[in-house]
C-alpha cells in the first residue's frame, strides 16, 4: 500500500481552511486522512507528495447535465446523423478534456454513447470522469428532439431519445434504458426553444408518473427537462428527483420543489450566452429565467446543482464546463456555486462517496492555484494543477 500526500488550503465541500493535508490510499482509491497539516497522519509509504505555492484542494467537480453528442455544431440533424463510431471517438477526447479540467463525475442526460463511455472508463480502458448516463432520453413522438423531416422509423433509429406515448410505452422505454445500462432516467416534460417562446407540455403527467414509478422500482432517479409552469407542475406532481432548466418558477412551484427536496439545475450558461433572437416570447422566457426564476430559487432556498447542458460543440465545449460554475456564482455567490458543483451535484446524481473531502470517501479531487472561493475563475482548466480520480493522479501537460 502506498499513499499520495497533497498539501495546500482545503475546501472540503463545506469549510475552507489553510495549511491542510489530504492523504490518499492508492490501493483503495479512498481518502485515508485529511485535516490541518498539524493533525493529519502522513504515512511512511508516501509515493508522491503534491504541494505548491498557493495550492487549494477541492472535491472533484461534478457536472450534472451534459450530453456526449460528439458533434461540431449545435444542430439537431447533425446530432442524429453523425455516425455512432465518430460520436464515440470524439467523446473519448471530450472525456479526457473533462477529467483534466477537474471534472471527476458527469451525468449524461441523453446520448448514443454515454453508457458505453461509462463502461469503458470503469474498465480503465479510457481516461475520464465517472459517467452516470441516462442512455437515451425519453420524449414524446413529434417532440422537439424528433427530427420531423425524416420518416418516423428512421428518426427513431437515429435519435438519442426513445419516443414513447402513453403510460405503458413509457414504462417500456424505461425498461429499454435499463437494458442499455442507464443509471438515471431523463424525460422531456416540455419542449424548448424549437417551439418559439411558448414551450408546450410533451410527456403528460400520466406518462411522467408511469416513468417515475418504473424507474424508482428499478432504483433509478428521474430528471425532467421542464420549460413552463405546467411542465414544472407536472414534473413535481409525478415525483421526479430533479428538474433541468426549470423555466417558469412561481413562488408556489418553488415551494413545492423545496418541500419535495427536488434538485434544481438552472443550466444558466446557455441562457446567458443566448443573444436576443427577435422572437419576443423566447427572449421574454430567457429574461424571466435570468431574473424571476433565479430570484425565486434563491428565496425558496432550492438545492441548486451545477449542470452546464454542454454538448461538446460550438461555445459549449467539454473541458470548458467550469463556465457554468462561474455563472451560478453570479447569481448565488461563490460559496454556493462551489457547493453546487461538488457536494450538491454529487448528491443529485447519486454519488454518495463523492463531492466532499472526508476520510473514507473516494479520492476525487482537484488541485488549483489560488483560492477559487475568492475568484471562481481560478477553476478554469488552465489553472488546474492536478486531478485525482479514485486516488490516481492526472497532471495536465502544459
Ligand atoms: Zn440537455
Amino acid at each position: 500500500m502506498a499513499s499520495v500526500v497533497i498539501k495546500g488550503s482545503i475546501f472540503d465541500g463545506r469549510e475552507f481552511f489553510e495549511n491542510g493535508t489530504v492523504v490518499v490510499d492508492e490501493s483503495t482509491g479512498l481518502i485515508s486522512d485529511c485535516g490541518k497539516s498539524s493533525e493529519a497522519q502522513v504515512p511512511k509509504d508516501t509515493s508522491q507528495t503534491i504541494s505548491g505555492e498557493g495550492f487549494t484542494i477541492l472535491p472533484g467537480l461534478v457536472d450534472s447535465h451534459i450530453h456526449f453528442f460528439g458533434s461540431t455544431r449545435y444542430d439537431l440533424m447533425e446530432w442524429v446523423t453523425t455516425p455512432d463510431a465518430l460520436i464515440a471517438l470524439r467523446s473519448v477526447a471530450d472525456m479526457q478534456k473533462l477529467l483534466y479540467a477537474g471534472f471527476t463525475a458527469v451525468r449524461d442526460l441523453g446520448s448514443k454513447v454515454g453508457t458505453f463511455l461509462s463502461r469503458a472508463v470503469n474498465e480503465g480502458v479510457i481516461e475520464g470522469p465517472r459517467v452516470i448516463s441516462a442512455a437515451k432520453s425519453l420524449a414524446s413522438t413529434g417532440g422537439d428532439d424528433d427530427p420531423k423531416i425524416l420518416p418516423l422509423d428512421i428518426a427513431q433509429r437515429l435519435s438519442y431519445s426513445y419516443y414513447c406515448d402513453g403510460p405503458w410505452e413509457c414504462r417500456r422505454a424505461v425498461r429499454l434504458c435499463l437494458r442499455d445500462g442507464a443509471e438515471v432516467i431523463k424525460v422531456y416534460a416540455s419542449g424548448s426553444f424549437a417551439q418559439g417562446g411558448k414551450p408546450r407540455v410533451q410527456l403528460t403527467v400520466e406518462e411522467l408518473k408511469a416513468i417515475v414509478d418504473e424507474a424508482h422500482v428499478n432504483g433509478l432517479k428521474v430528471t425532467a427537462h421542464a420549460y413552463g409552469e405546467t411542465a414544472l407542475m407536472n414534473s413535481v406532481e409525478a415525483g421526479v428527483d430533479s428538474i433541468e432548466h426549470g423555466i417558469g418558477l412561481t413562488s408556489e412551484i418553488a415551494a413545492q420543489i423545496k418541500k419535495k427536496e427536488i434538485f434544481y439545475i438552472p443550466t444558466l450558461s446557455a441562457f446567458l450566452a443566448s443573444k436576443p433572437s427577435g422572437h419576443k416570447d423566447r427572449d421574454a422566457l430567457v429574461k424571466r429565467h435570468l431574473t424571476q426564476d433565479m430570484a425565486l430559487a434563491k428565496e425558496a432556498g432550492l438545492k441548486i446543482a451545477n449542470g452546464s447542458d454542454f454538448i461538446g460543440a460550438d461555445n459549449e465545449l467539454h473541458g470548458q464546463n467550469y463556465l457554468e460554475i462561474v455563472n451560478v456564482a453570479k447569481f448565488f455567490g461563490n460559496r454556493e456555486a462551489r457547493t453546487a458543483a461538488t457536494e450538491t451535484a454529487a448528491e443529485c446524481i447519486g454519488l454518495a462517496k463523492s463531492g466532499r473531502i472526508q476520510k473514507g470517501l473516494e479520492a476525487n479531487l482537484v488541485v488549483v492555484k489560488g483560492n477559487p472561493l475568492e475568484n471562481v475563475e481560478l477553476l478554469a482548466p488552465g489553472n488546474v494543477q492536478h486531478v485525482l480520480r479514485l486516488g490516481r493522479v492526472y497532471t495536465p501537460k502544459r
